[in-house]
Order: structure tokens, then sequence, then C-alpha cells
């Protein structure tokens, strides 16, 4: 186990790909358990990592189409012959309609016209736009675009783990079909075809096509078979509100299913601590990304001394001096101690 996670030829990699490699060479029963005690009690690996985020998941409230969208940036990609190098990407966080544009850079100018030509002057202007913390979207000139048109920008935080997971999701769609569809670097000339492709596929969350949700009628594609104006009315006035309704309700459902699978995963990497539990504890000015990267994060191991409810505790050092200042429970990890492999 020695040679196969700490040696410098096997650099630290995680429990499954430790398990695998020894799994090349040895079997002993119970293999697969005593790796994976032995990864996790590695004092190296214990040491380093960042916080995971500790809180639950708070599903966005779906409104009205373009009432929120959601915006990303893809590339670099291989230039194009008209110098586009990336795709500015956004999504209706309820119709799912996707807009994409191929830009020469990621700066804020160019998000800027897409916001205002694609989105704006398009969808008209949507209450909230959610992004990350790029350059491209924190700047004074989306600052002054979004207050102009009176839009609120959030940028994604842990608080909300899965803000941008919708348009990272449709990245990787878009970016697989430009890959199957692209010759000689001419993908930039096949996004309208994908977001046409796109609009017009029923989505897995609403179980709708954004087209019809966004229009309230199919897209003409080949045929001709054009509804009557009754049959249009009809449609308008009780299908369509009666499908958005639909969809509203698949959304939520979709959220929820998300929800309990990640607050699950939440509770069991952040357990409550219980007294003369030993813990690592996070050095926050350690996680600076110019200096300290590679000093040791977490330090310890301490004990847990006192539980002050609301997730926060008193720790001390293993010979019993105790901390003054309370520590959030966010901040902590269990340690976990090495057996004595050269006495068993
Ligand atoms: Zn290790």
């Amino acid at each position: 186990m020695y040679l196969l996670h700490d040696h410098e030829l096997s650099a630290h990699f995680g429990i499954r790909a430790t398990q695998e490699k020894v799994k090349e060479k040895y079997y002993w029963k119970g293999m697969n358990k005593d790796i994976e005690e032995y990864v996790k009690s590695c004092e190296k690996c214990q040491r380093r990592g960042r916080i995971s985020s500790k809180y639950e998941m708070n599903p966005i409230e779906i409104k009205e189409p373009f009432y929120q969208i959601g915006i990303d940036f893809v590339g670099p990609l291989p230039f194009t012959k008209k110098k586009k190098r990336y795709i500015i990407v956004a999504m209706d966080y309820f119709t799912k309609w996707p807009e994409a544009r191929a830009v020469t850079r990621d700066t804020a100018e160019e998000t800027a016209k897409f916001i205002y030509e694609d989105i704006i002057c398009r969808h008209g202007c949507p209450q909230k736009i959610i992004s990350d913390r790029g350059t491209h979207f924190k700047n004074r000139l989306i600052e002054s675009l979004t207050e102009r048109f009176n839009i609120k920008h959030n940028f994604s935080t842990s608080y909300h783990p899965q803000t941008n997971g919708l348009v990272e999701r449709f990245n990787k769609t878009l970016c697989e079909a430009l890959a199957k569809l692209s010759t000689n670097n001419d993908w930039d000339e096949k996004i309208p075809s994908i977001l046409f492709a796109y609009r017009n596929k029923v989505h897995s969350s609403t179980k709708v096509k954004p087209f019809y949700l966004v229009y309230g009628r199919k897209a003409r594609y080949f045929d001709n078979d054009d509804p009557s104006d009754d049959e249009r009315i009809i449609e308008l006035l009780q299908k369509l509100p009666s499908t958005r309704r639909r969809a509203k309700e698949e959304i939520v459902k979709a959220q929820s299913k998300q929800k309990e699978y990640h607050d699950k995963r939440i509770r069991k990497s952040h357990p409550n601590f219980e007294i003369r539990n030993k813990v690592l504890k996070f050095e926050a000015s350690k996680d600076n990304a110019r200096t300290g990267k590679l000093d040791d994060k977490w330090r310890g191991p301490y004990l847990i001394h006192d539980i002050q409810g609301n997730n926060v505790y008193k720790i001390k050092t293993l010979d019993g001096k105790v901390f003054k200042t309370p520590i959030n429970g966010k901040l902590l990890k269990i340690y976990h101690d090495r057996k004595d492999y050269l006495r068993i």
C-alpha cells in the first residue's frame, strides 16, 4: 500500500485509484476496506484539500419564461477561420431555451454585447442573471448594463452549488455536437443549427420542448400541417398554459430529487462532531492562490473540547490546551489515525 499510494510513482492518488492499482498485482480478503482505511489515514492526504460546501441545496424558484437566465463561457477552443475562440452561452431557467454566440475574446465587452443583443433585445429583460465570478462577468461594464436595465446579477456561490449546473450541462451537449458537426474548424458556423435542434428536443427536466414553451407552437420542419385559426386559439388559451404549468411541476420534481442527492452527500461528508473526536482545522489564510499554495492547509490534530451548538465547537490540543475562539464546524474535519501496520 505504501508503494502504490505514498511512493513518488504513485503520487498519493485517491482511494479508488489506489484500490485499482493494488488489484493489478495483489489480492487479499477485505482489501478494499484496508486500502480505504490506509488512504483515509494518510498524513499527507489529510492535510491537503479544500473545505467542501456544507450547505444544503436551495432550489431556485421558477417563475416565468426568461425571468432568470444562467450565463457561462466555453473555451478557448481551436481558432476558426473567423478567428473565433470562445462561446458565450446562456440558458433560461424555465423553458431551457439556449442562446449562444461565438466570440473572439472572453471579455466584458463581448459579454455585454451578447447580453444586450441576444438576451435583452430578443427576449426582454430578465429579472436575474446568474454567472460565476469570472472577470468577464464581474466588472464595471456588466454592472452598468445590469443596473441600466434593472437586472439583478447573482454570482454562484456554495450556497447555490447547482446554480450554474444548468448551463454547464448544456455546454457539454453543445461541445459534443460541435465536435461531430464541424470540419476544418468551422464550429462557429454550426452553433445556430445546434441551438435549433436543442430548442426542438424534449428537455429531460421539463419534459417539453423549449421551443414550445416559448412560442406555444411546434416549429415547422419538413412538414406543412399548419393549424387553423381556431386550433391556434385553443392552443394558446388552453394547451400552452397547462403545458407550462406541468413543465414547472416537472422542474420542481427534478430539483427536489437533486436536492435530496446533494444533501445526502453533504450530510455524509460533514458529520456532527462529538466530544473527544480528533479533528483537523482548516487554515483559511493558507488557501490563498498567491502564497503558501503548497503548504499544509489543515492543522492539527486537535480534540473536540466543547459543543456550543449551531455547528460551533471549542477545540483543544492533544495535551489539553483549549483554544479561546470557538470554531465553525465547516472548518473542521475528522482526523483518521494511522493503524500501526508493523505491529499487526
Ligand atoms: Zn496520501
